[in-house]
């Protein structure tokens, strides 16, 4: 049986939540979440960013954390470090 998704890297857990939600560190570029269910398939859903994580959230990686949330299966993300901020002066 040939798994063609083998070569899916995997994201880093940062973290769970009390509620059981994982917390996981984006790729470089990611765009598309890669939880797998119970049955070994890809989630896929959209990371979308998200403003109304709760106290948990915003205790363990502050209020005005950068937060991206699958739409489909509701992991959290956070940057990846890595990635230039879009924000500030880019020089060229
Ligand atoms: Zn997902």
């Amino acid at each position: 049986m040939a798994d063609t998704e083998t070569n899916v890297p995997v994201c880093e857990v940062v973290d769970t939540l009390s509620t059981g939600v994982l917390v996981k560190r984006r790729l470089a570029r990611m765009r598309a979440c890669n939880e797998r269910d119970a049955k070994g398939k890809v989630c896929a859903g959209h990371l979308k960013r998200w403003y109304f994580f709760g106290e948990e959230v915003a205790g363990k990686f502050g209020k005005d954390a950068e937060i991206y949330r699958c739409e489909n299966c509701k992991t959290l993300y956070l940057p990846n470090g890595e990635e230039t901020p879009r924000t500030g002066t880019l020089s060229y």
